[in-house]
């Protein structure tokens, strides 16, 4: 019976132009909420209409923004105000919270064009890598406020949440990503203070207002826009914050950690991954898996693919080549005046890692495909392919977030798995192989903490592929967004006595 029990999900893929905002019907139950479909014609105009609005000059004027906060004085008010209102908030208990995140979900599907423009005016982000982060913002909600309701319902465990939680997200994902951080600390029943990332204060205040428009009281969910370093440093000291949730650098980690040392941090950091294709794999999955998470959002993303660890004869396979070159080379990257494009530009301009990555090859190394740069803004360029990327180079080690794949050689498996965990971060990795024992043995030895099988390496559905590293990819982690136990890093457990 396709209707079931539970209320399914709404048919919201059909015709976008027509969404509007319906009653709430809370769902006992998880589902995914489906992407946009792009084939259909209605939603092709839909989307056109978006990005004219939102490539228009002053688009962003007009739109609501992170207010500023100037002191230190006015940072300790919102902590006080946060707080105070934080027991309210709690005493609503799990169900009276979910009600509220479930409105607020459905909220910010009927404003999903909304999230996109605001997307491609702000970072430049294009409606294929949008939309989809659209839908897991909304996942997020609907999973944490239903995980809520268990973590309160749990056996002889009290759950205690924190009272003030400060976000802080990234550029990258500047919707999925805040959104995440923020629910969950709402949902677990903390007040959140929302710093957003600097290119991305709108997409922010959209998010915050979708939240407060559903009846998140505007106390116990504040937003201030990005601050300088100084008062960034006073906010994450304070000695009422609780917990910090960050997602960046994990040089930022260890510096909030040495402004207070008893200051939870929890951090998803960089990586460096790698997807490795034995002689096994399937040749066409195995490279449009890698060519898509190589080059999706220009490559910054964590989970990008940035080596690809080719085994044995696949290395040297002229077929290989070929199709690698192809597949990258037809890529196009045109953005916005295109809105066929394929890949779009960097949000911001290219760091000097980067920029060394683009631009140069070490020793051995030589342009499979040679990055270009497409205009006078700096920003967009054409895909970048190295080959003969050596163990222990600069190119293996070091992420560079932006659009160059690496190519090494392994000999067997075995050393393609120590070229892989040669790395300091452990984010994502996969491997292409139809060989069970491969896959196996692979999946047995990989030091990565979201580990992918004959799949491309990013874009991680929230429940399905719960996301999260090992290694100096995660710092004071240990459960996974979008997992079962990610809501249980909010608080802490007071339990009936036991002094085990
Ligand atoms: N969750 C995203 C993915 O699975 C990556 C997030 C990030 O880049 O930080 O691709």
């Amino acid at each position: 019976d396709a209707e079931g029990e539970t209320a399914p999900a709404p048919n919201r893929h059909q015709n976008r132009s027509s969404e509007t905002l319906g009653e709430t019907v809370v769902p006992t139950q998880f589902f995914n909420e489906p992407d946009t479909d792009p084939s259909l014609p209605a939603n092709q105009e839909w989307v056109r209409k978006i990005i004219a609005e939102a490539t228009a000059p002053g688009y962003l004027d007009d739109r609501p923004n992170a207010p500023k906060v100037e002191s230190t004085d006015a940072l300790d008010a919102m902590i006080a105000r946060g707080r105070a209102a934080a027991a309210d908030w709690r005493a609503l208990g799990a169900a009276g919270r979910a009600e509220i995140l479930h409105r607020a979900a459905d909220i910010f599907a009927a404003r999903r064009g909304e999230f996109i423009a605001v997307e491609a005016a702000e970072v430049g982000k294009m409606p294929s890598q949008s939309d989809p982060e659209v839908s897991e913002a909304i996942d997020f909600i609907r999973y944490y406020a239903l995980n809520s309701l268990e973590l309160e319902n749990l056996e002889g465990a009290t759950f205690t949440p924190d009272e003030m939680v400060v976000i802080t997200p990234p550029w990258n994902f500047p919707v999925a990503i805040p959104t995440g951080g923020t629910v969950a600390a709402l949902a677990a029943g903390s007040a959140v203070i929302h710093k957003p990332s600097k290119p991305t204060p709108h997409c922010s205040a959209l998010i915050i207002d979708c939240l407060w428009q559903a009846g998140v009281p505007k106390d116990v969910l504040q937003l201030c826009a990005p601050i300088e370093r100084e008062l960034g440093q006073h906010l994450v000291s304070h000695p009422d914050v609780d917990r910090v949730i960050l997602t960046g650098a994990s040089e930022t980690a260890s510096l909030f950690k040495s402004f207070r040392p008893e200051l939870h941090v929890n951090a998803e950091t960089s990586g460096k991954n790698a997807l490795v294709i034995t002689p096994a794999a399937d040749r066409d999955l195995a490279m449009a898996d890698l060519v898509y998470s190589a080059f999706g959002h220009a490559g910054q993303k964590c989970s990008a693919a940035s080596l690809g660890i080719m085994v044995g004869s696949t290395y040297d396979s002229e077929r290989y080549r070929r199709q690698l070159i192809d597949a990258a080379s037809s890529m196009v990257v045109d953005w916005p005046s295109n809105l066929a494009s394929t890949m779009g530009p960097l949000t911001e301009d290219p760091s000097d890692k980067l920029r060394r990555a683009l631009t140069s090859l070490e020793p051995g190394e030589s342009w499979l495909l040679e990055p270009k740069q497409l205009d006078d803004s700096g920003r967009l360029w054409s895909p970048g392919i190295k080959d003969g990327v050596k163990p222990g180079s600069f190119f293996h080690l070091t992420e560079v977030f932006g659009p160059v794949l690496g190519l090494m050689h392994a000999k067997d498996l075995d050393e393609a798995i120590e070229f892989q965990n040669a790395v300091d971060f452990g984010l994502t990795g996969g491997i292409h192989s139809l060989d069970p024992g491969e896959v196996s043995t692979w999946l047995d030895r990989v030091e990565v903490g979201n580990a992918y099988v004959n799949r491309g390496i990013t874009g991680a559905i929230v429940r399905r592929q719960s996301f999260g590293g090992w290694k100096q990819s995660s710092v004071g982690l240990g459960s996974k967004a979008g997992g079962p136990n990610y809501l249980m890093l909010f608080g802490h457990f007071a339990d009936a006595g036991s002094q085990n």
